[in-house]
């Protein structure tokens, strides 16, 4: 069965919410090889990270999964693009085993027609899963899933490894393309007050974010 798109894209206007990039606020967490920002930064709020750590765990034999929504955002001054992952929302309506995940188009247009509702601002900012002991890796079926439910440039894959406690995100390039095997970090959004990190996956060392002043964190 193809999935249709039509719906979810009906209606909407496809701009971006206007917002400074919250690098001041946010401690980096990038896997040893990352050099460069990937070309979407993606921002996850602490309430959303603890979310998916503990969907992730919920099932250490299968794999499990869900969506990642929140904000996507554009920088008025350097227009750089970038998202605010705000929600997890685990799958209810997925057929999981061992060693494959999918969605179906009902589960998808259920759910962004109640983030609509919520918050029009809100939106299905990609999806997340487990590799049960498999590592973090796109797999082929990982990436026609992501080719056809998620389409959006802004639109990235997080793969958890609930065992190792590590976890990856998987962002297009400018061009589109998406390299299967190289995940990036993220930037965690810290507490306004607390500033203390909850951040604990295993493969992931934390950076100094561009731009936040010394001492500050
Ligand atoms: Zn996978």
């Amino acid at each position: 069965m193809q999935p249709s798109l039509v719906r979810l894209t009906a209606g909407e206007t496809p701009a971006p919410h206007p917002a400074r990039i919250p690098y001041r606020r946010a401690l980096a967490w990038k896997p040893a090889w990352e050099e460069e920002d990937p070309p979407m930064p993606v921002f996850v709020t602490q309430r959303a990270y603890i979310r998916l750590c503990a969907s992730a765990g919920s099932d250490l034999e299968n794999e499990v999964g869900g969506w990642l929504a929140g904000k996507w955002c554009r920088d008025p001054q350097t227009d750089q693009q970038f998202i605010v992952i705000e929600t997890a929302i685990p799958a209810q309506h997925v057929n999981n085993g061992a060693a494959y995940i999918t969605f179906t188009p009902e589960s998808m247009l259920a759910l962004h027609d109640r983030l609509q509702e919520e918050d029009a601002q809100k939106r299905i900012l990609g999806w997340y899963h487990t590799h049960p002991r498999m590592g973090i890796f796109f797999s082929m079926w990982d990436a026609w899933l992501h080719n056809n439910f998620f389409p959006e440039p802004w639109q990235v894959a997080l793969v958890m490894e609930p065992h190792s406690k590590s976890g990856g995100f998987f962002i297009r390039q400018a061009n589109g393309a998406l390299d299967q095997r190289r995940y990036y970090g993220f930037y965690e959004l810290l507490h306004r007050v607390k500033k203390r990190s909850v951040v604990h996956w295993s493969n992931l060392l934390p950076v100094q974010a561009p731009g936040s002043a010394e001492g500050e964190m």
